[in-house]
C-alpha cells in the first residue's frame, strides 16, 4: 500500500527521475520480498523441519498431529513393503534426520490425494480378505439364514476396530423418560405438522420469546441444535403480525440448510416454496411478490445491502447459525448493528448453537441473551484405542460394526467433502451388497451441498421398520440441519478448512482436524431422541491434546478481496476502523487492496472506481467480475460469461475431458442431454452453469455492457481473461508437463504436488497493456 501511494504520489509529482529511482528500488526490493515468500512457502508447504523458520502455534500443533497421524501410516507402509512408493525425490534428500520428516509431509500429501491413497492402501491386503469372505459367507450360509444379529457376522469385523468408552456427556434429559418420549415420538409421526410444530422445545418458550422481540431490538438466542430455532421463530414472528410491516429475513450459511428449512417452513405452514415462505441462494431465487418468510445465505443478504442499504423491506432480521462465523456473518454483524442504530424499528435477532453467547450480547451493545433449555440425552463417547490411519476405512468399518451389533437407531457419519462421502457410498454399497438378506437393509443417504434438491430430502425420510439409516454427511449436519432419529455419531474428527496466505494470495482448502466444540457438537447429534453413542475415530488424548478449543473465525483466514470491494460499494472506506467481532488481520485487509488496485477496482487512494462499481454488481469472484467486465473492450462477452458461468459451476462439469468446446458444443445442439452422455459431461452442472449465465446476461444489462460475440479471436478472450488476474503468480520450477512460459491459472490444488487448473497460455505483453498502472513501472 505504501508502495502504490508512494508510486502515485511520484507521478503526481510528475517527477520522472525519482519515479525512476523509486520504480527501480521497488522493483529490487520487490523482487527480494518474492524470493524471500517463495522460498518460505516452499517450506512450509514441504516440510516444517527448518529450524530457523519461526511456526506459529497452531502450525507446530498441525504439525504434531500429522505427525502421528504419520508414524502410523508409516508403519503400516512399510509392514507392507511398500515403501519405494514413499522414496523422496533427490532434491530433498537431506540426510536421514530431516528425511524422516519430509517424507512425513509428502506422505501426508500423498494421502489426501484419493488415486495415490488407493495406491499406497495400507489395508490393501485385509479388503481382499475381506472380499474373499463376504463371497464366502454367500456360500454358507444362502438365503434362508435370516437371523440378523448373529455372531455369525462377527468375522467380518474380526480387524474391526476397538474402542474405548471414556465419558459420558451428560444430557439434561434422564433415561426414565425415554419410554415416554418413544411413545410421543410414534404417535408424533401420525399428528399433523402442526401438532408437530407444538412438540419442539421452543414452543414453551414461544410467547416469552416474542414478548422479548416486542421490548428489545436486539436479543442473543441460544439454543441446541434442533430445538426449533430456524423453522419455528420466522413462523412466531409471522403469527405475531411481524410480516404486516416488512418482510422477516433467515440467514444460513449454507444454501442446503436456506432451501432444506425454507421447503419444511413452507410445508408446515401449507403454502408453496416460493410464494409466503421462499429462499435465495447464489443464482437462485426462489421467492415472489408474496414472499414473507424468506431464507437465505448470508452471502445474500450482505448482497442485497447494495441495493437496500438500509433493508427497507425487511421487519426482523435473524441471523442465524451466528457460531459458525462464517465471513459473510461477520460482515453482516457490523452492518446489521450499524443500520440497527438508525432504524430502531428494526427487530435483530441473533441465534447461536453454542453457549458462548456473551461475546454476541457484548458485541451488540450487550443485548439480552435468552436461552432455549435444549432437550438433550445423554452421550457415551467412545474413542479408538490407536490412532486410525486411515479414517475413510475406519468409518466404514464401524458403520458396519454399529449396524450389525447395536441396536436399532440411525447413523450419521462427518465427512470433509463430496468426493469421500461419494467413496464410502459406494463402499458401503459394495459391501452391504454381498452380505445380502444376512443383514438388516442398510439405507445411505448422503448429503453435501452440490446433492441434487430431489435426492436432499431423502434424509428426512423415516426410517422403515427393521431398516438402518446412515447419513453421509459434512459439516451441515453438524449445527445446521436437524436429522431426527440418529442415535450413533461417528466422527473421524476431520473438516476442510479454508486457508489463505496473505503474503502470495494463495488460497487453499485442506482437510484439517476440527476443534473440541466441533467435536462436542457432532457428538451431540446421537441424543436427541434418546441417549446416544458418538464414536469418535481418534484417542482421547488426541481429543485432549491436538485439537483447538474453537474453530478460528473465516475472516482471520481468508481472502478478503471480495467484501472489500463490497464494503467499498456500501460507502465504507475506514476498513481498519469497521467494527468488526474479530478484526482480519491487517497484513489481508492489504493485500486485498492491492488485489483490487492490480484489477482496478480501486484507484491509488483506495476509492472505488468505475470499473469496480461494475464489477461489484456480479456474485462473483472480483477476479471473475473483472474478468467480465474487462470483456466490453475486447468485445467478447458473450464468450467471457459461458466462460465465468463454467468456471463457476467448479469441477463437476466433466465425467472424462474430451470436447474443449464444451458450451458451445452443448448449445449447438439445443443443450441436448444426451450429447453430455455420449461426452461424459454432467448434465446437471452444464444445466446449473446455463442458469448461472443467462443471470450474467442480465447483469451485462445491468452495467450497461452489450452482447457481443468474438469467437474467432482467441487472443481477445484471453486478454479479457488475463484483465481478471490479480498479481499473484507462481514460478514453476520443474514442470511435470510441458507448458508455455507464461500460462493463467484458475485455480492452484494443493494435493500430493501443486496443480495449476484451467490453464491458457498468455503473452506477457499483455500484462502491460492490460493494467499498466500495476505492471509498467517493473522493469
Ligand atoms: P434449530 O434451528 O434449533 O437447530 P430446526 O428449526 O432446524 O432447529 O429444527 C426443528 C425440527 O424441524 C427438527 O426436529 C428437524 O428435524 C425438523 N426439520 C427441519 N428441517 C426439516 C426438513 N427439511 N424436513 C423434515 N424435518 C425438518
Ligand atoms: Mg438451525
Amino acid at each position: 500500500q505504501e508502495e502504490i501511494t508512494r508510486r502515485s504520489q511520484a507521478m503526481d509529482k510528475n517527477d520522472t527521475s525519482d519515479l525512476r529511482k523509486f520504480s527501480r528500488q521497488a522493483y529490487l526490493q520487490k523482487r527480494r520480498d518474492k524470493k524471500i515468500d517463495e522460498i518460505r512457502d516452499e517450506i512450509l508447504d514441504h516440510e516444517y523441519i527448518f529450524q530457523d523458520v519461526k511456526l506459529t502455534e497452531a502450525e507446530e500443533k498441525e504439525f504434531r498431529y500429522k505427525k502421528k497421524i504419520y508414524d502410523l501410516v508409516k508403519e503400516h507402509v512399510e509392514s507392507a513393503d511398500d515403501v519405494a512408493e514413499y522414496k523422496m525425490p533427490e532434491a530433498y534428500d537431506m540426510g536421514d534426520s530431516v528425511n524422516q520428516e519430509k517424507r512425513f509431509s509428502v506422505a501426508m500429501q500423498r494421502y489426501k490425494d484419493p488415486e495415490a491413497r488407493d495406491k499406497m492402501n495400507p489395508f490393501a491386503e485385509q479388503e481382499a480378505w475381506e472380499e474373499h469372505q463376504i463371497g464366502k459367507s454367500k456360500l454358507q450360509f444362502g438365503s434362508k439364514d435370516r437371523k440378523r444379529y448373529s455372531d455369525d457376522y462377527q468375522y467380518v469385523f474380526e480387524d474391526g476396530i476397538d474402542f474405548v468408552k471414556s465419558s459420558v456427556i451428560e444430557g439434561t434429559q434422564h433415561e426414565e423418560d425415554s419410554d415416554q418420549e418413544d411413545i410421543d415420538e410414534k404417535d408424533m409421526l401420525k399428528r399433523e405438522l402442526q401438532d408437530e410444530r407444538k412438540t419442539l422445545p421452543i414452543y414453551k418458550f414461544r410467547d416469552e420469546l416474542l414478548k422479548a422481540v416486542e421490548e428489545y431490538q436486539v436479543i442473543v438466542i441460544v439454543g441446541e441444535t434442533g430445538s426449533g430455532k430456524t423453522t419455528q421463530i420466522p413462523q412466531y414472528l409471522h403469527e405475531a403480525g411481524y410480516t404486516a410491516k416488512g418482510k422477516v429475513a433467515c440467514t444460513q450459511p449454507r444454501r442446503v440448510a436456506a432451501m432444506s428449512v425454507a421447503a419444511r417452513v413452507s410445508q408446515e405452514m401449507g403454502v408453496k416454496l416460493g410464494h409466503e415462505v421462499g429462499y435465495s441462494i447464489r443464482f437462485e431465487d426462489c421467492t415472489s411478490e408474496k414472499t414473507l418468510i424468506k431464507y437465505m445465505t448470508d452471502g445474500m443478504l450482505l448482497r442485497e445491502f447494495l441495493g437496500e442499504p438500509d433493508l427497507a423491506s425487511y421487519s426482523v432480521v435473524m441471523v442465524d447459525e451466528a457460531h459458525e462465523r462464517t465471513l459473510s456473518t461477520d460482515i453482516l454483524f457490523g452492518l446489521v448493528k450499524d443500520i440497527s442504530r438508525f432504524r430502531p424499528d428494526l427487530k435483530l435477532l441473533i441465534s447461536s448453537a453454542t453457549l458462548d453467547a456473551e461475546k454476541f450480547s457484548d458485541y451488540f451493545d450487550s443485548a439480552p441473551i435468552f436461552k432455549i433449555p435444549g432437550r438433550r440425552y445423554p452421550v457415551e463417547v467412545h474413542y479408538t484405542k490407536a490412532p486410525e490411519a486411515d479414517y475413510i476405512d475406519a468409518a466404514i468399518v464401524t458403520v458396519l460394526q454399529i449396524h450389525v451389533t447395536q441396536p436399532p437407531g440411525d447413523i450419521l457419519v462427518f465427512l470433509t467433502g463430496q468426493e469421500e462421502i461419494e467413496t464410502i457410498d459406494e463402499i458401503l454399497k459394495h459391501r452391504t451388497r454381498g452380505l445380502g438378506t444376512k443383514i438388516a437393509e442398510l439405507i445411505i443417504c448422503p448429503i453435501y451441498a452440490n446433492l441434487p434438491t430431489e435426492l436432499q430430502a431423502k434424509i428426512f425420510e423415516p426410517t422403515p421398520e427393521g431398516a438402518r439409516k446412515v447419513v453421509l454427511a459434512t459439516n451441515i449436519a453438524e449445527t445446521s440441519l436437524t436429522i431426527d432419529g440418529i442415535k450413533y455419531v461417528i466422527d473421524p474428527g476431520f473438516c476442510k478448512i479454508k486457508s489463505y496466505n496473505p503474503r502470495t494470495g494463495m488460497e487453499s482448502l485442506l482437510i484439517n482436524p476440527i476443534s473440541k466444540a466441533s467435536a462436542n457438537q457432532r457428538a451431540g447429534r446421537s441424543g436427541r431422541t434418546g441417549p446416544g453413542k458418538c464414536f469418535r475415530l481418534y484417542t482421547s488424548y488426541n481429543y485432549m491434546h491436538d485439537l483447538e478449543d474453537n474453530t478460528v473465525p473465516e475472516i482471520q483466514r481468508t481472502n478478503l478481496a471480495n467484501v472489500v470491494l463490497t464494503l467499498k460499494s456500501l460507502g465504507i472506506h475506514d476498513l481498519v476502523n469497521f467494527d468488526f467481532m474479530d478484526p482480519p488481520p491487517s497484513e489481508a485487509l492489504l493485500k486485498a487492496l492491492e488485489q483490487l488496485f492490480a484489477l482496478s477496482a480501486l484507484n491509488s487512494r483506495g476509492e472505488l472506481t468505475k470499473t469496480g462499481r461494475r464489477m461489484a454488481e456480479f456474485p462473483l469472484d472480483p477476479m471473475l467480475s473483472k474478468m467480465i467486465v474487462a470483456s466490453e473492450k475486447y468485445k467478447c462477452s458473450d464468450e467471457v460469461i459461458s466462460i465465468a458461468s463454467m468456471l463457476s459451476v467448479g469441477n463437476s462439469i466433466f465425467y472424462r475431458p474430451k470436447d474443449k468446446q464444451v458450451y458451445n458444443s452443448w448449445k449447438e445442439t439445443d443443450y441436448s442431454t444426451q450429447w453430455c452422455y455420449e461426452n461424459y459431461i454432467q448434465v446437471r452442472s452444464m444445466k446449473r452453469a446455463r442458469d448461472i449465465r443467462d443471470q450474467l446476461e442480465g447483469l451485462l444489462e445491468r452495467v450497461e455492457i452489450e452482447i457481443s460475440s468474438n469467437a474467432s479471436d482467441l487472443d481477445a478472450i484471453k486478454k479479457a481473461i488475463t484483465s481478471g488476474k490479480n498479481g499473484s503468480y507462481r514460478t514453476v520450477k520443474n514442470p511435470q508437463t510441458v507448458l508455455p512460459r507464461w500460462v493463467i491459472y484458475h485455480e492452484l490444488v494443493l494435493t500430493t504436488k501443486e496443480y495449476m487448473r484451467q490453464v491458457t497460455e498468455l503473452k506477457p505483453d499483455w500484462l502491460v497493456e492490460i493494467a499498466p498502472h500495476y505492471y509498467q513501472l517493473k522493469d
